[in-house]
């Protein structure tokens, strides 16, 4: 087991050369020296017209995991209804905008699904070009589908931006390849908790557990030690490889490697905090 964190270049363990790109502060400087120039060669990029609502993924921190679609919209949108997960950095691409904050951060109360998908409507129904921002991808445990199902049911147009989800880019800036063709040929992406907060009692964790060689789990911090448990029932080996992601792809980025029976315990010895991705199973 070892707790890698960020920030101290020459601690870090290489494995893989994209960890180390991350970590290289001379490529930091150059990618900030290019930021200001950046600007869209002449093409068809589409307009965000009024009344229109993009739901775009921002991807898992980094400014630099955007997509260029998305960065077109964050230049255009009257209006940016952000998720607690969207770093600032990437709002700060959004100067003109109006921005509304529609998650859970820093104590204040969390806004109800519901109540965020009818804002959009209203917003859209005034007439604003409403850019709908959510970490990672839209679609993958983000609420996306709920939100693009309540603006269609209204009437509100719609396109939908995909992003770089925190399970897949936030593993490999931790230097983790989400499969591997020697030792990991089928990933399973699962949800830690369900609507009530439990851990999901609809899935059906022994064929989970036997179903892919890697199990990556998002929201599985607070029920760590349940799903180790249920996952060892199922015939998972407790010495299995299981890495935790804290902040993947930020300036606070933490990597702990462990295993499925010490997951839980090395957590909290760790103090590894959400958002957290737990990969479990050989990788490389
Ligand atoms: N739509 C997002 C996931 C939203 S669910 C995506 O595609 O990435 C929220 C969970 O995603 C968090 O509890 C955590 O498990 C994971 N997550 C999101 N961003 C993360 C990050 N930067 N580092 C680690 N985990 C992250």
């Amino acid at each position: 087991m070892a707790l890698r964190s960020i920030g101290v270049f020459c601690r870090v363990q290489t494995r893989l050369w994209s960890h180390w790109v991350f970590r290289c502060p001379h490529l930091h400087g150059i990618s900030e020296r290019m930021s200001d120039a950046i600007s869209f060669p002449k093409g068809d990029w589409p307009v965000i017209e009024p009344g229109w609502v993009w739901l775009c993924g921002a991807g898992p921190g980094d400014p630099g995991l955007l997509t260029l679609h998305a960065l077109n919209a964050l230049r255009q949108a009257d209006v940016v209804i952000y998720d607690a997960l969207v770093q600032d950095k990437i709002l700060d691409w959004a100067p003109q905008a109006e921005l509304i904050y529609a998650g859970k951060r820093g104590g204040r109360p969390s806004a109800k699904q519901r109540d965020i998908s009818l804002r959009l409507v209203d917003l859209a129904r005034e007439g604003k070009r409403v850019l709908r921002l959510k970490g990672g991808d839209p679609f993958v445990f983000g609420r996306g589908g709920e939100e693009a199902q309540t603006l269609v049911q209204h009437g509100v147009p719609i396109r939908i931006i995909p992003g770089i989800s925190a399970g897949i880019g936030g593993l490999a800036y931790a230097g983790i390849p989400v499969t591997h063709r020697d030792v990991n040929q089928s990933v399973t992406f699962v949800t830690g908790h369900d609507q009530s907060g439990a851990t999901p009692s609809s899935l059906n964790w022994a064929a989970i557990a036997q179903g892919s060689q890697v199990l990556v789990i998002y929201m599985g911090m607070k029920h760590a030690g349940q799903i180790s448990d249920k996952l060892i029932d199922a015939g998972r080996d407790p010495q299995e490889p299981c890495a935790v992601v804290s902040s993947a792809t930020t300036d606070n980025q933490r990597v702990l490697e462990t295993t499925l029976s010490r997951m839980e315990a090395d957590i909290a010895d760790h103090g590894m905090e959400p958002p957290s991705i737990l990969c479990i199973g050989r990788s490389d």
